[in-house]
């Protein structure tokens, strides 16, 4: 029989690739299919606090086993901002003026170096796993490139000489901070 394995997000997209990766074992499950459409705070100031705090909460008002993630951009000439406010540093949700905030503060920096790091909060069986992923790159100082979302026009994967938006998705998500986080839990999914 497959284990119900709920995996707080509405993100389709993010669903899809999960469940691809472990049809035989986990029905991956999202927040609106168990009735969940609250808004869960992401009140912490860490991507682990944040990841926990939305694992934690369907765990405990939902009584079932289900993972959730947090991702943020870390530039070290910011002192690894935005961090996790990435979905709203300029104060919106909106990605252009997020990348211009984030390309106004690097004009002039000569360090280009970031990160995007994910952290995923497991619970199984009332135990809590985490499970990090990190693609390292840098900041371009200016956008290119159309797939993709967030800051990908401004990120340039090390290895490469494109951004993550001129990238095809699929070999995105087989490199990206996602993928590799993703990669971690499920192989700890098929080991138990
Ligand atoms: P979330 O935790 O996946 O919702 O990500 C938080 C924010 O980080 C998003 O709103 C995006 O701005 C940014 N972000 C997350 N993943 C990516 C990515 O793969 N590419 C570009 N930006 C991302």
């Amino acid at each position: 029989m497959k284990h119900q394995l709920v995996f707080a997000t509405n993100n389709l997209h993010k669903l899809a690739e999960v469940q691809s990766k472990v049809a035989d074992q986990f029905k991956i499950v999202s927040l609106a299919e168990i009735g969940c459409h609250e808004d869960i705070a992401e009140s912490g100031t860490t991507l682990e606090e944040n990841a926990s705090i939305k694992s934690r909460y369907i765990h405990k008002n939902y009584q079932t086993n289900c993972f959730a993630d947090d991702t943020g951009l870390e530039i070290e000439a910011l002192n690894n901002e935005p961090g996790v406010y990435s979905a709203r540093y300029s104060g919106s949700r909106d990605f252009n003026e997020n990348m211009d905030l984030v390309l106004a503060k690097m004009q002039g920096k000569t360090n280009r170096k970031a990160r995007f790091r994910t952290v995923i909060s497991l619970i199984l069986a009332d135990k809590e796993y985490l499970f990090e992923g990190i693609v390292n790159g840098t900041i371009r100082t200016e956008k290119s490139g159309f797939t993709g979302f967030g800051y990908d026009p401004i990120f340039e994967p090390e290895g490469y000489n494109i951004t993550f938006a001129e990238m095809d998705l699929e070999e995105k998500n087989k490199i990206s901070h996602r993928g590799i986080a993703i990669s971690k839990l499920i192989e700890f999914l098929k080991s138990i």
